[in-house]
């Protein structure tokens, strides 16, 4: 690339990357000079992003599968088919999203793409093993990656392998997706079950793990097996694609870099709500107030709520001290509120009156004892 030097460079063009790389361009920004640069070409569907939102999605015309009901099949007997109500439940393929968000910013001349492997990013400087880019205004991270070691706080993981499996028999229902079945071994620690549906004989079917370690492959496949066997009594199918994942669900602070002119978005800005891992729609939300920001001149803040973040804490705790199984504490949440009103809880949505009296329905001993324990092990 013969140019060298930017007005923003964006170092790791994938979900959030490019999602900023879209909205500088809808924005009065879009004549800015823009790099984004990645290590993969991003041509393969690499990830199924999936959120709720009520009202239509800005990448509306991607949305792949959306479902208006879902399953539930937790502790207590609890299994019911529930209502999305207001909000709807939509998949984006990854693929569509590159392609989308890319071939937008093709059409203007101002965004530059760049394939190559990041070193180092500081003092306005992106080092790269094709060469170094310098960036005028604002250096946006969403490459880097924190170690989430420190054991002041609650560091877990979300890990999961997805198999999308097409059956010879119509045994799928498109219409009513599997948010959460809980009705396999816990092994002391959170295991589900989610399936999306996408037609009467093809469903990504993926086996979830919230636990502080990771398992062997084979213990997915094997997981996976016997619940397409023994659960959904299905013998005769091909697995066609996987996907396999690891977030973190960490309450460890994503601290900006000293430096005001790099912003670390993204999954290294600590989008990802530790409490489900989700980050698909509130990165959206946070990278257009970042934009706005910009446009106003005014130095981009990304505030992260701390009560919000406390309550992500101490359900964490709970998970990581074995307080009480995190299953029965969905099953709680599921049977005794609306659907909708947990998953504007989990979106952060809902108003302090609105987030006690969700908070009222677990497990108050378990959840109290949590409480107080996060608060002592951040004290100390
Ligand atoms: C398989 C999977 C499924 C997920 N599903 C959901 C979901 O359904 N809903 C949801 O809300 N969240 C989901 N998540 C969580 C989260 O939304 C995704 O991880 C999302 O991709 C995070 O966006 P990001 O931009 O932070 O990271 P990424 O999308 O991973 O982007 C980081 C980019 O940096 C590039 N990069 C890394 N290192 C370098 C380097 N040294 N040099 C150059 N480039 C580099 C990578 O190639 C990548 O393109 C999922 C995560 C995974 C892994």
């Amino acid at each position: 690339m013969q140019d060298k030097s930017f007005d923003y460079i964006i170092a790791g063009g994938g979900m959030a990357g490019l999602s900023l790389g879209f909205y500088l361009n809808e924005s009065s920004l879009k004549s800015k000079k823009i790099l984004i640069i990645d290590r993969d070409e991003k041509t393969s569907n690499d990830h199924t992003w999936c959120f709720w939102e009520n009202g239509k999605s800005d990448f509306e015309e991607i949305i792949f599968r959306c479902w208006d009901k879902f399953w539930f099949h937790g502790t207590q007997d609890f299994s019911e088919l529930l209502d999305f109500d207001e909000y709807q439940y939509k998949m984006i393929r990854a693929i569509d999203f590159y392609e989308f968000v890319k071939s937008k910013l093709e059409q203007n001349s101002n965004f530059k793409f760049l394939q190559a492997d990041i070193s180092s990013v500081e003092n306005k400087t992106v080092k790269t093993d094709k060469g170094e880019f310098t960036a005028n205004e604002y250096i946006f991270d969403s490459f880097s990656r924190k170690e989430y070691d420190n054991p002041k706080y609650h560091n877990l993981w979300q890990h999961f392998l997805g198999w999308v499996i097409e059956t010879e028999d119509a045994v799928f229902d498109s219409d009513e997706m599997t948010l959460f079945d809980f009705r396999i071994e816990q092994m002391d620690e959170c295991r589900f079950i989610y399936i999306l549906p996408f037609s009467e004989n093809k469903a990504l079917i993926e086996f979830t793990i919230f636990s502080d370690n990771l398992i062997e492959r084979e213990e997915y496949e094997e997981n996976l097996r016997i619940y397409v066997s023994k659960n959904l009594q299905i013998e005769n199918y091909t697995v066609q694609e996987t996907e396999f994942g690891i977030i973190p669900m960490s309450d460890e602070p994503h601290t900006q870099t000293k430096d005001s002119k790099i912003i670390r978005i993204g999954t290294s800005g600590g989008f990802v709500k530790p409490s489900t891992g989700y980050s698909f729609k509130s990165t959206q939300r946070k990278l257009k107030k970042l934009v706005e920001d910009l446009e106003k001149r005014q130095e981009p803040k990304l505030k992260h709520r701390n009560w919000k973040l406390y309550l992500d804490s101490v359900l964490l705790n709970v998970m990581q001290d074995k307080k009480h199984s995190i299953d029965d504490v969905f099953t709680c949440l599921f049977k005794k509120n609306k659907a909708s009103r947990v998953l504007k809880f989990l979106n952060e949505d809902t108003s302090l009156t609105e987030d006690f009296s969700v908070m009222k329905t677990v497990p108050l001993k378990p959840f109290t004892i949590a409480a107080f324990h996060t608060i002592f092990k951040k004290i100390r």
